[in-house]
């Protein structure tokens, strides 16, 4: 089932109680990335630049329900239900240690103020079932998503995705090839890369520590087409990129305002 916001009373119940308890603060905060309007949306969209404050309580919060379920070995998990509003928009991505849930068959991220998902969700062998639904600023996936092979369900706000029918928002600009002498990949800003870091090709999964070559690629993952963030360490790896489905970029591309998308649909 695809998220499509114009209708919203379908997941009424089905998400009523996916969300964690509301407080004075607001628990999340907004964007104009993927407006319909290019009057109100930026003409260069570009990463959400956050970077993860890893004092904070929420933050710690969230490590401990991620060793906790990944040592009773459950098989759902809704972290942010247990937290606070004020914790909830502390978070901005997920810990490398989500790697540790191999055994979660179904995750739920409903209504959170992330801007990223790390590569690190590939190795959740297990997920079938994965709903990020009214995560507004999660505007794209990394590749590694596609590591889950048995994923078959996703419940993502499509009209926030870069790859938005209605929208045909702009992706932000890439940097088809970064050498190691020009970028400290270990040290990067998540506003120009998506991340804060690079350890390890979306592809090969070899680490990336000679060349970076990022690529925008749209692929159907469970029930939605999702822009995807590939890491390759070479050509070669990016080469190796499946062709996305028509309607869409189908070849991997570097995003920026003058990218030829097809036309908005019914337009
Ligand atoms: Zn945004
Ligand atoms: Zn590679």
């Amino acid at each position: 089932m695809s998220g499509n916001e114009a209708e919203p009373r379908m997941f009424t119940n089905r998400f009523a109680d996916a969300v964690g308890p509301s407080g004075r603060a607001p628990d999340r905060d907004r964007c104009r990335c993927t407006d319909p309007s290019v009057k109100t949306r930026p003409a260069r969209v570009a990463f959400h630049a956050e970077r993860q404050d890893t004092a904070r309580d929420g933050w710690r919060h969230l490590l401990t329900l991620i060793e906790e379920a990944a040592a009773d070995g459950r098989t759902v998990f809704k972290p942010f239900v247990e937290l606070s509003a004020e914790e909830r928009r502390q978070i901005v991505t997920l810990p490398p240690t989500i790697a540790t849930l191999t055994k979660v068959r179904h995750l739920v991220l409903y209504g959170t103020n992330l801007v990223r998902i790390p590569p690190e969700i590939g190795a959740m062998a297990s997920l079938e079932v994965f709903e990020p639904y009214t995560s507004h600023r999660l505007h794209w996936y990394p590749y590694e998503l596609t590591r889950c092979t048995r994923l078959r369900d996703s419940t993502v706000s499509t009209r926030v995705l870069y790859t938005s029918f209605n929208n045909r928002p702009p992706f932000p600009s890439l940097r088809p090839v970064t050498t190691a002498t020009e970028a400290d990949f270990t040290r990067l800003d998540p506003g120009v890369w998506g991340a804060d870091r690079v350890d390890a090709c979306s592809v090969c999964a070899e680490p990336v520590d000679h060349e970076l070559h990022q690529a925008w690629i749209s692929l159907r993952v469970a029930t939605d087409v999702l822009p995807l963030l590939v890491n390759a360490c070479s050509a070669a790896c990016l080469a190796a990129v499946p062709r996305g489905p028509s309607g869409h970029v189908r070849t991997p591309h570097h995003g920026g305002p003058d990218l030829a998308q097809p036309p908005v649909r019914g337009a």
